[in-house]
Parts: structure tokens; C-alpha cells; sequence
């Protein structure tokens, strides 16, 4: 009896599910998380062993391995992936039982989805670029000069448009698995807001107008400062403009606002462009994510920009957010904490 209470604390704080059977299939004691995630009543004394891990391996045979010897299943429970592992064990009348062990690797599984994922979307964007790289350079090579002059030179012109877009790759990845090992430095000094949000302004203008489309900047008088790396923070201000220019059509607009709340200054780039379906909003940082993979391409897009931009505020303990209408427009909101103390 003593030995069961021991047994049954250690069971009762172990993360592992935890399942012991008699000889004949009965289940003679438990933990919740065994409960939890094979979602059964264990309790129910019809239960025996086979139609719960039956399908991994008969109960004959588990109480025929050796004393040593395991075998290990899977098993799914609704979304839950588990890992199940069967083993005899020897009673003192000879009469022993079978013990189960079952791992939730659930989120395991996940990631290791996600990484394939990840690994498939990277060799997905190169392709396109080597490919293009090598299929012009092969054309110059085997023309051996005989094509006219313009035509050369806009061979030339994409073989180097596709080198600078795989730059931009591989440098967006370099910058996300720094921030995913921890390691991008962060040089944090106090800065004031406007003048990076004036800076991006004046650095876009001439470009966004080019493009047809109008832009507007609403500043408050007062100084906005911060804490934070000004460089960073202003990378992340090029990217939602930079947004806001390519999916916004000619004739519309873009407006630049600043504005201070009691902790926080925001900055928010509203557009009038085509907007973004609710069901992609909760998407819209994942890495990759596109939600019109041609045109974001067609335009120089990868899908990593809100990925990184949205890194680098939860380093400054900031926030992203953004609300959009399919047709209507987007709003994307930076979140800065104030910096206490400064200047009005
Ligand atoms: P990158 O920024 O890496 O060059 P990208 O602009 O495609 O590529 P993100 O900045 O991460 O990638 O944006 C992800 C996706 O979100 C875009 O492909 C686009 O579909 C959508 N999106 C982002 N901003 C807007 C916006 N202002 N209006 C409409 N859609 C947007
Ligand atoms: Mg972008």
C-alpha cells in the first residue's frame, strides 16, 4: 500500500501519461495526464488494454517480450500527436503486466512541420532566380555575342535583378535565425520618432508619388521620443510604407500619422489600396506569407518583411497591429513605449 502512494505521487506530478495494466488487460492504475491525452475515462473498469493500445501491439505479445525489450507506436487523439511506448513488467507471484508510457509530442510535431515548411518555401524562392540567372547567362554564352546590344543588356539587367533579389533573400533569412539564436545586437539609444518618420518621408516621397499615389504626413508638435535601435526601428517604417506603396493602387493614397498616447507613440501608415482578407490577417507576420503570392512577387516581395519588422518591435516590447478591408485599405500600427522624462 505504501509503495502505491509513492507510486501514485510520482505519477500524479509526472508530464508523461503513465498507464499500468494486469496480466489480463485491466488497467490497475493511472495518471491524469494519461486521461488527458488518450481522452478516456480510465475509471471505466470495460477498458482493457487491447482496445486502447491494441492497434500498437496485442496484449499477448507485449506480455511475451523480454524484461528489457519495448515497443514503441504512435497513436493520434483529435489533433493531439502521441508517442506511446509498451513495456512488461515481472509481479513478485510471477504475474506481472504490461506498462505504458505516453509522450504528447503534439507541439514536436508542429514545429517540425513548420521547419519542412520553412526549408520547402526558402529552396521554393531560390529556384526561380537560379534558374532565371542561369537560363539568360546560358543564352549570352551560347549566342556568342550575336545578339543586338539592347537585347544583351536586358539579359544582363535581369540576370543582376535576380542576383539583388536573392541578396535580399538570403539576407532577410540571415537576419531571422539572428533574431530566432537571440543573437542581433540591438544598439538602444533615446531618439525622437518624428525625425525617423520625417527621414523615411522625405527618403520615399519622390518614389510614392511616381507610383501616382498621394502622401500625406500628420505630425504632432511635441517630441516623440523612444528608446531603441533608430536604425531598426526605421527599417520597420520602410517596410510598412513600402507595403503601403506596392499594394495600393494608382490614384490612391498614403498617410503617415504620429500620435501619443499616455505610454505609447504610434506610428500608423494608412493606405487606400486593396486591402487584406480578414482570414489572412491573422497570417499576415508569418514568414513567407503572401496573400497574393504572384503579385507580391511580381513586385519584389517575399513575405519577410512583416516577419522581421514584427521581430523587431517585440524587442523594443512594442506592438504591431493592423486592420484592413479587402478594397477599402490597411492600417498598420506601430507601438513604441514612451520614453519617460523626456522633453514635452
Ligand atoms: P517583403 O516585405 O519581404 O519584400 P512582402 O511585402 O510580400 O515582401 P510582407 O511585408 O511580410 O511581405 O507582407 C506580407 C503580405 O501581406 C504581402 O505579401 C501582402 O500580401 C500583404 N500586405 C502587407 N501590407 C499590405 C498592405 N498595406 N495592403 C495590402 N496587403 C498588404
Ligand atoms: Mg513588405
Amino acid at each position: 500500500e505504501n509503495e502505491r502512494n509513492k507510486l501514485a505521487t510520482v505519477f500524479l506530478h509526472m508530464t508523461d501519461g503513465i498507464v499500468a495494466f494486469s496480466g489480463e488487460g485491466a488497467v490497475i492504475q493511472f495518471n491524469p495526464a494519461a486521461e488527458r491525452f488518450l481522452g478516456l475515462k480510465l475509471t471505466d473498469t470495460e477498458l482493457r488494454f487491447d482496445e486502447i493500445f491494441g492497434d500498437i501491439a496485442p496484449l499477448s505479445r507485449v506480455l511475451d517480450m523480454g524484461q528489457d525489450e519495448v515497443i514503441e507506436g504512435e497513436k493520434e487523439n483529435g489533433s493531439r500527436s502521441l508517442d506511446v511506448f509498451l513495456a512488461p513488467f515481472r509481479g513478485e507471484s510471477a504475474q506481472g503486466g504490461i506498462l505504458a508510457v505516453v509522450h504528447d509530442v503534439t507541439e514536436q510535431r508542429r514545429s517540425d512541420e513548420m521547419r519542412r515548411e520553412f526549408v520547402a518555401n526558402v529552396s521554393h524562392e531560390l529556384r526561380t532566380p537560379i534558374t532565371n540567372v542561369r537560363s539568360y547567362a546560358e543564352t549570352l554564352v551560347d549566342s556568342a555575342g550575336d545578339l543586338p546590344p539592347e537585347t544583351e543588356q536586358r539579359f544582363l539587367n535581369v540576370i543582376l535583378g535576380e542576383s539583388d533579389r536573392m541578396t535580399k533573400i538570403v539576407q532577410d533569412l540571415l537576419a531571422l535565425s539572428r533574431f530566432d539564436a537571440g543573437e542581433m545586437q540591438f544598439t538602444m539609444v533615446p531618439f525622437d520618432l518624428t525625425e525617423s518618420a520625417v527621414k523615411v518621408y522625405e527618403a520615399m516621397r519622390l518614389d510614392v508619388e511616381k507610383h501616382g499615389i498621394d502622401l500625406h504626413i500628420s505630425l504632432p508638435t511635441e517630441q516623440l521620443r523612444v528608446y531603441g535601435d533608430q536604425a531598426r526601428i526605421e527599417q520597420v517604417i520602410i517596410n510598412i510604407m513600402t507595403n503601403a506603396e506596392r499594394y495600393t493602387p494608382s490614384g490612391g493614397s498614403v498617410t503617415m500619422e504620429l500620435e501619443r498616447s499616455k505610454d505609447t507613440i504610434i506610428v500608423r501608415v494608412r493606405d487606400t489600396g486593396i486591402g487584406i482578407p480578414e482570414e489572412d490577417i491573422p497570417h499576415i507576420f508569418d514568414r513567407f506569407y503572401r496573400v497574393d503570392k504572384a503579385r507580391s512577387r511580381a513586385m519584389g516581395g517575399t513575405g519577410l518583411g512583416l516577419s522581421i519588422a514584427y521581430e523587431i518591435i517585440k524587442r523594443h516590447n512594442g506592438e504591431i497591429r493592423i486592420e484592413s478591408k479587402v478594397g477599402e485599405g490597411t492600417a498598420v500600427s506601430i507601438c513604441l513605449p514612451r520614453l519617460e522624462g523626456a522633453g514635452t
